[in-house]
């Protein structure tokens, strides 16, 4: 148990809080919950249901937009308005799907303009929010995230409401999402950091939506949970802005990130990597109809820097290998058992 007075990054004294968490035993909100419990003299009053706390997860946004529109829009209402009415502030875990495709996706592939940060760099107070048509389905989470966003900063403006927005930027780490047929269901499909365990711990190759040519940028869950941390402990630093979590310096194509997941799971486990280590597999096969995707997402830091000093610190080599370490040790026997059961006659 944490004793010692805390202060804050002005140096005042941080007094104990009690913290609703929604979603506490969830991927972030485990990993939250332990660092405060570990760490501070907060009391946290943890919150989950079934169904986590929304649907974030792309496989689900095509396939289930009802849900994921219910989950992420129309059942977070009530805790937006609780928090409004009864002055409580509130910390609300948004998504970098709000700013959907860059404007440089609309540019011809060779235009010296992709080069130029103004064309594809997020910001959060300057950058625009662009989705495909409605048939996409797509982006029915992102627009429900919008919404949401932007109800809360009309409750902040209208009824000053003390609000704080994440927007998490592909964070990873242990116990994200789930093992297909091992802890979730053998026909689902979680991201992409479990997609690809899920390929490695089994030896198929991993397939690669589209050629694997989008970019994302990835952050470790412990550094990005620092940040959180940050904007709990200094309301009024964070009071009020929206800010993005992620890694600008971990960007890679899905392609390299196959790559380099191949060869950190081979160093982990032990075993040769395959010969064949990926397939190209179309969207539609993938995901199904309605499905469209983020072009490439990095974060401006400018804010976050700004208002709380917080940087990322772990290289994404050195992510991936604690978290392909924690999958192969959680992982590996319960698949190995579960591939060589006998088929029930
Ligand atoms: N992806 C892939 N193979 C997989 C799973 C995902 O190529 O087995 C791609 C997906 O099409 C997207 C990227 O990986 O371009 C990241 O997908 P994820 O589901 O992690 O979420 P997103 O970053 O799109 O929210």
């Amino acid at each position: 148990m944490a004793t010692a007075a805390r202060v804050d990054l002005d140096g005042n004294t941080i007094r104990p809080m009690t913290i609703c968490m929604i979603g506490a035993g969830g991927f972030i909100g485990s990993h939250l919950c332990e660092k405060v419990l570990a760490e501070t003299p907060h009391t946290v009053l943890a919150v989950d249901t079934i169904n986590l706390a929304a649907i974030c997860t792309p496989a689900d946004y095509n396939t289930r937009p009802l849900d994921t529109i219910y989950s992420n829009f129309i059942d977070a209402l009530p805790v937006v308005k609780y928090c409004s009415e009864n002055g409580k502030r509130l910390i609300h875990f948004s998504t970098c799907e709000v700013y959907g495709k860059t404007i440089g996706s609309f540019l011809p592939k060779d235009s010296p303009l992709l080069k130029d940060p103004a064309y594809f760099l997020l910001t959060e107070d300057a950058s625009p929010c662009i989705f495909g048509p409605i048939e996409k389905q797509r982006w029915s989470y992102a627009c429900a995230k919008q919404l949401i966003e932007r109800l809360i900063y009309a409750e902040g403006a209208e009824n000053g409401l003390e609000f704080t927005i994440v927007r998490p930027f592909n964070w990873i780490g242990p116990r994200m999402d789930f093992i297909p047929g091992i802890d979730g269901p053998s026909e689902g499909v979680p991201r992409v950091l479990a997609c690809f365990s899920n390929n490695l711990l089994r030896g198929e190759p991993l397939k690669l939506v589209d050629g694997g040519h989008s970019q994302r940028t990835f952050v470790y869950i412990k550094d990005a949970i620092e940040a959180v941390m940050l904007m709990i402990e200094n309301p009024a630093r964070a009071n009020g802005h929206i800010f993005n979590v992620g890694n600008p310096h971990n960007e890679v194509t899905v392609r390299q990130l196959a790559e380099m997941m191949t060869q950190v799971y081979s160093k982990v486990s032990e075993e040769a990597s395959l010969e064949v280590p990926t397939i190209d597999v179309s969207s539609k096969e993938f995901y199904g109809e309605g499905y469209d995707d983020s072009d490439k997402r990095i974060p401006d830091m400018t804010i976050i820097n700004k208002q709380l000093g917080w940087n990322p610190k772990t290289s994404l080599w050195d992510l991936l290998e604690s978290t392909l370490t924690y999958q192969h040790r959680t992982y590996a026997q319960a698949v190995k058992q579960a591939t060589s059961k006998p088929v029930a006659s």
